[in-house]
């Protein structure tokens, strides 16, 4: 296996391109992991001094690792309270937010949290610089991801993560992002789902029920129709399909219920 550090992003993505077994390297939580045993890497393409790991209001370097994100008082605290969620420390100090997009779990604690967020990835491929909405760069992966940025970092974010024990990935993760109105309602609202799809996914039926509703005119029975028809999970040895949707549903519940008296 061969084993580059590039200086430069073009110099990276160079390198990447030459064959589709060769990976950029963020901080190899996922890569180096057993669940990667099958991968046949031909070159490992370190992102260390090519790559920002630079934190700002508005955007974050994708080498910066989670636990330095948590720790910045500039960082949108919607990723803070992510990044959080991710087990354990020894993961947090060495995992990259950049990496965390690369690996595009179902069960990622960042994705559908930069997706609520409205955050915008900066692509670079042979081609030049790009830019990427999150929701569309899951469904199709392309490039490195060199910057991740956040138009609105003062979102409210909701997060919910259901899990069996605190260091097991996630049964369900729900997140939603949303502007509290002055007479009780949820406006521009976005919900994602993660761990009930094979990736990160959008409730959008869901959150345009809710848009603007009243709470005396949204009715339990109508958002789990609604549910139902954004996601249909499966079955594992985590959960049924019936119990997703239970915790999805429980999920809205709270987000309704709580977030008034918190925001
Ligand atoms: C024990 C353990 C526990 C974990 N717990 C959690 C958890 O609780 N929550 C959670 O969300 N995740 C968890 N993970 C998954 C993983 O650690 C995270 O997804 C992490 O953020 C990956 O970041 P990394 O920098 O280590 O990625 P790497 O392992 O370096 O890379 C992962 C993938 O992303 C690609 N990549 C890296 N950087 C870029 C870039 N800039 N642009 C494009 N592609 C890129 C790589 O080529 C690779 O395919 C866990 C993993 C392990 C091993």
């Amino acid at each position: 296996m061969e084993y580059y550090k590039p200086e430069t992003l073009k110099e990276a993505v160079k390198l990447k391109e030459s064959s589709k077994n060769n990976y950029f390297l963020g901080g190899g939580t996922e890569l180096n992991s057993l669940a990667q045993e099958s991968l046949k890497i031909e070159a490992l393409i370190n992102l260390e001094k090519s790559c920002s790991d630079k934190i700002t209001e508005n955007q974050i370097g994708a080498m910066a690792v989670l636990q330095d994100i948590i720790e910045n008082p500039a960082a949108p605290k919607g990723i803070k309270d992510a990044a959080r969620h991710v087990n354990n420390r020894n993961i947090r100090n060495a995992a990259t937010i950049g990496g965390n997009l690369g690996a595009n779990k179902a069960s990622s604690d960042l994705i559908g949290t930069l997706i609520v967020m409205k955050a915008v990835l900066e692509i670079i491929t042979s081609d030049g610089k790009d830019e990427s909405t999150v929701k569309d760069w899951i469904k199709s992966p392309k490039g490195l991801i060199s910057v991740i940025k956040f138009p609105a970092p003062s979102r409210k974010v909701f997060h919910r993560r259901f899990s069996r024990t605190k260091n097991d990935i996630p049964t369900v993760k729900f997140t939603a992002g949303f502007t509290k109105n002055n007479d009780e309602t949820f406006t521009d609202i976005v919900i994602a789902a993660g761990s009930v799809a094979e990736k990160v996914v959008t409730m959008d039926k869901t959150s345009d029920y809710l848009n603007g509703k009243a709470m005396a005119h949204i009715k339990e029975n109508e958002i789990t129709a609604l549910i139902k028809k954004d996601i249909n999970p499966i079955d594992d040895h985590r959960a049924s399909a019936d119990y997703r949707i239970k915790l999805v549903a429980a999920a809205v519940n709270e987000f309704l219920h709580l977030v008034p008296q918190e925001v």
